[in-house]
């Protein structure tokens, strides 16, 4: 084992001395601009709230606008749903579930749910630039990640909804009844399919609840489940901010609350429905560590990490956002990362060429400049991309810390942007208590050459999903979902279903 180590650390050194290494490449190469046109799609100035099959105006009268982070221009006003009107949601949910959905065989929901996810996949490029426009992502993990996924995740469930009884041999599955679900803005799409498309295959009805500052999608998504035909009620969709979420969590007739959100959030929920019989899921924060050993293919790791925190604007809930390497090969690993992230586009999301886009919301970039600054009065060292920002919107430009202590606010805290925290190990032990040491458990990656290495670590980490030499993959057949504060209960796969079913 040490006599491995010193033959790794020699190499390093060579590779280190070579012209190729050391040669740096400063900036992006120019590209001429490659847009993807916005005339396919066509947004409303003003979106009602779908309720009952059908497009209403808030109870409230009240409407917000919501923005596109990377102009500020307003992109469509919403409604605000109050009290009432979340109440005619659920009522309208109770009543289908009662008569009609949940005693529909299962192979007639799926023909539904087939159908969504056909109509999604036909439809995939003008949601991919709603959800550009409305969330800030780059165009192409839009087109190429959330949109595909969210259509996979509707597929995959639609294939479970006629053979429940083989998810859970022996038993009778039998839907909950209505689920109240809250999501967050950083896959606004793909997070309402995780919810809606395990909820409709076991016989659920839905009231979903949007983030205030990315709700065209899900909007959108309602106007194509209308053309789908699904029984009115059976999803509804209620936007606002928290009050809304408020609401719909509180109410009496909801029998099961999905939240993917923030941790403060998901405790206050939990608070909320102490004492109730409402089941609940939780889908919160992280701090996930990408631990890279000596021995790792160190470029497909590098690739790893800008992909797990960069891309995306670290707006990933499972974000690899502090990076422990084995000290050996740190001086290599920062070096070709500080060459990577020279080499990241950013600006306009709609653009095919952009990397990065724009950091979602004025109050999420205050957080994370907040943060920032607490790791350069907290004594860490701060390095960033010298790329150059758009004139208007929210930008921030990709950032790493180095000398880094485990007590600092910007090793603890999530800081859901794209802001990295290095921190070094020399032993595997050491390795593995850094990464645990985080009252988060979401995910985590290992890259090493040694499989039994991996199986070792793995086995000691405490995260709900670790992946081996690779970072933030996602297949609808593969759950997802927290340790620790970072939430209970799985979303994807066959264990997708367990929180919307009693088993007889
Ligand atoms: P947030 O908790 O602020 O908001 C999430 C949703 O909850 C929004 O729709 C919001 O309007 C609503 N909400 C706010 N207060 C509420 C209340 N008191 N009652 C009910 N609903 C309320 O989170 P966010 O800033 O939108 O999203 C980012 C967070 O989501 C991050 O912490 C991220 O890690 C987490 N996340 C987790 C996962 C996962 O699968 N674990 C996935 C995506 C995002």
């Amino acid at each position: 084992m040490k006599e491995t180590t010193q033959k790794v650390e020699k190499v390093v050194r060579l590779e280190v001395l070579t012209p190729k290494t050391e040669l740096s490449f400063g900036k992006a190469w120019p590209y001429a601009p490659a847009p993807e046109g916005r005339e396919h799609i066509r947004l409303q100035s003003r979106y009602q709230l779908f309720i009952g099959g059908k497009f209403v105006d808030p109870r409230s009268k009240r409407y917000f606008p919501t923005i596109n982070p990377a102009t500020e221009e307003t992109l469509a006003e919403v409604a605000e749903a109050d009290a009432g009107d979340v109440d005619a949601a659920v009522q309208s949910a109770r009543r289908v579930f009662d008569r009609y959905w949940a005693k529909m065989p299962g192979r007639e929901r799926a023909k539904y749910v087939y159908r969504i996810a056909r109509m999604l996949a036909e439809r995939a490029r003008e949601f991919a630039v709603i959800e550009s426009l409305d969330n800030g992502k780059p165009i192409k993990l839009s087109r190429d990640d959330d949109i595909p996924l969210a259509t996979a995740h509707f597929f995959y469930y639609a294939g479970w909804a006629d053979k429940l009884e083989y998810a859970f041999p022996g038993r009778t599955a039998r839907p909950v009844g209505v689920a109240g679900q809250v999501i967050p803005w950083n896959f606004p799409l793909l997070m309402a399919a995780w919810k809606i498309a395990p909820a409709l295959a076991t016989g659920n009805t839905v009231v979903l609840k949007p983030a205030e500052t990315t709700p065209l999608t899900a909007l959108h998504l309602a106007a194509l489940i209308q053309e789908a035909d699904l029984p009115p009620g059976v999803v509804n969709i209620v936007t606002g901010a928290g009050a809304t979420g408020g609401a719909l969590v509180n109410h009496p007739g909801v029998n099961k609350i999905a939240f993917t959100g923030s941790t403060e959030v998901g405790k206050i929920i939990q608070r909320t429905i102490a004492g109730t019989k409402k089941r609940l899921t939780l889908e919160l924060g992280g701090k996930s560590p990408n631990i890279i050993f000596n021995d790792a293919p160190i470029d497909a790791a590098i690739e790893g990490i800008i992909g797990s925190i960069f891309y995306n604007q670290g707006h990933v809930c499972c974000a690899g956002s502090r990076l422990i390497v084995q000290e050996g090969i740190a001086p290599i690993v920062i070096k070709k990362l500080k060459d990577r992230m020279q080499t990241l586009r950013m600006g306009d999301p709609l653009d095919k060429n952009t990397d990065i886009g724009a950091i979602n919301s004025k109050p999420q970039l205050e957080k994370i400049s907040e943060l920032v600054q607490s790791g350069v009065k907290e004594g860490a060292v701060l390095w960033q991309t010298t790329c150059e920002l758009p004139a208007r919107g929210y930008w921030f430009r990709p950032t790493f810390f180095t000398n880094v202590a485990q007590s600092h606010r910007i090793a603890r805290e999530e800081i859901f942007g794209p802001v990295l925290a290095i921190m070094t190990f020399r032993t595997p032990e050491e390795a593995v208590e850094k990464a645990n040491n985080t009252p988060y458990g979401l995910a985590a990656s290992i890259w090493t050459d040694k499989g039994s290495k991996i199986f070792r670590i793995t086995n000691k980490l405490k995260a709900g999903v670790i992946w081996n030499n690779t970072a933030n993959m996602f297949d609808p057949s593969a759950p997802f979902g927290g340790y620790k504060e970072s939430g209970f209960g799985r979303e994807g796969g066959v264990h997708g279903l367990y929180p919307y079913v009693e088993l007889r």
